[in-house]
């Protein structure tokens, strides 16, 4: 089988300074000597499994990475030398509000990254309390204006559905973000995963129409300001798509180095262990999947169709050889306007993207 070239790199740093309540990512607190024997675990995880591709975006996420010391920091981007970036290189690294000086701005810009992520998700007290993520709107506001004195591409997360929020509560968070003029913003709503604080005490989730009627009032406000609805839950100025996600959505190749990272290589889903000990052992790898023609043309349209573009048909039938409407059941889909057809492409109606996960399901099964 011809190598493919893999273009996108995912490092996944576990550490955080403090747990969110609602938090299932594969995290653990901060520890110095920890961070940095995870650091010298990586560097031989990347030695053995990079192979040497010319990276055309990478993404450092966690987790929080902006966690790490000045001193480590400098450890992970030693290491980061060994791959080999082009010169159109879109470089994101994740940050924590609390975490953003001047110092670490500096650091990251000389160090070749070009895209900043920040959570802040929320600056209504009630809510951040709910999430136990301590941050203020001041302080949001002055972070996100020095952020922008060194880099242009920022993206926040924001979120939403949190039990008892009002659509009062969520046009004001909204017209705070507003406020902040970034050229990216993803948007979550809350969900109470299994394992969490949240989860575990109990809280309920928001009614779910009021919640699709703060997912269709989120794409209004942010069309009107000018950002593109490109992906399900992702808004961004002209020319600042996130090239990284973009990998993910079009199902191409990429690495994915870390505890409990994914990656996708040559038709295999790789995902590492969310075991420190197992990790810092050498034992990066959890599990090794083959995916089939079958499993591949399943993501295709599974990822594809998240992006509100669509999936291009006439791609489609040159990577498989078959038509879409022949490999899956969709007929009735396509007869009742939930999924369009328009200008070669097949994309869900957008009337019908709070239901995207209903729709996507239909894309697991393949006609016999
Ligand atoms: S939400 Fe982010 S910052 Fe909070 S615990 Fe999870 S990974 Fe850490």
């Amino acid at each position: 089988m011809p190598k493919i070239n893999v273009k996108s790199l995912y490092i996944h740093i576990p550490f955080c300074k403090h747990i969110c309540s609602y938090c299932d990512f594969c995290k653990m607190y901060y520890h110095e000597e920890l961070a940095n024997k995870y650091l010298t675990s990586l560097k031989s995880e990347i030695k053995s499994n990079y192979k040497n591709d010319l990276i055309d975006t990478i993404y450092i996420g966690g987790g929080t990475p902006s966690s790490l010391s000045l001193e480590l920091l400098t450890k992970l981007f030693n290491i980061l030398k060994m791959i080999k970036t082009s010169k159109s290189l879109e470089f994101s690294f994740e940050v924590n509000v609390s975490d953003i000086t001047e110092e670490l701005l500096v650091f990251l810009k000389t160090n070749q990254v070009n895209r900043i992520s920040i959570g802040i998700e929320t600056v209504n007290d009630k809510f951040l309390s709910l999430l136990e993520r301590y941050h203020t709107k001041e302080e949001v506001y002055q972070k996100i204006m020095l952020t922008k004195q060194y880099f242009d591409n920022i993206n926040v997360d924001f979120m939403y559905g949190f039990p008892g929020q009002t659509l009062d509560d969520l046009k004001d968070d909204l017209l705070f973000f507003e406020t902040l003029e970034v050229t990216h913003i993803s948007i979550y709503s809350l969900i109470l995963e299994p394992n969490t604080k949240l989860f575990i005490h109990n809280v309920k989730p928001l009614e779910e129409d009021l919640e699709a009627d703060m997912y269709f009032y989120i794409i209004e406000f942010l069309n009107k300001l000018g950002y593109i609805h490109y992906e399900v839950s992702n808004f961004a100025k002209k020319g600042y798509y996130s090239k990284h996600n973009l990998t993910y959505w079009n199902n191409e190749s990429y690495y994915g180095f870390g505890l409990g990272a994914t990656g996708y290589l040559n038709n295999y889903r790789i995902t590492n262990t969310r075991s420190i000990n197992h990790y810092n052992k050498g034992l990066f790898m959890l599990s090794k999947d083959y995916e089939d023609i079958n499993i591949r043309m399943s993501n295709e349209m599974i990822l594809g169709l998240r992006k509100i573009k669509g999936v291009n048909i006439k791609d489609f039938f040159n990577k498989y050889g078959k038509e879409i409407e022949e490999v899956f059941n969709i007929h009735d889909l396509v007869q009742q306007g939930l999924l369009k057809i328009k200008d070669g492409y097949m994309f869900i109606h957008k009337d019908y993207l709070y239901l995207s996960n209903q729709i996507l399901e239909r894309f697991i099964d393949i006609q016999e």
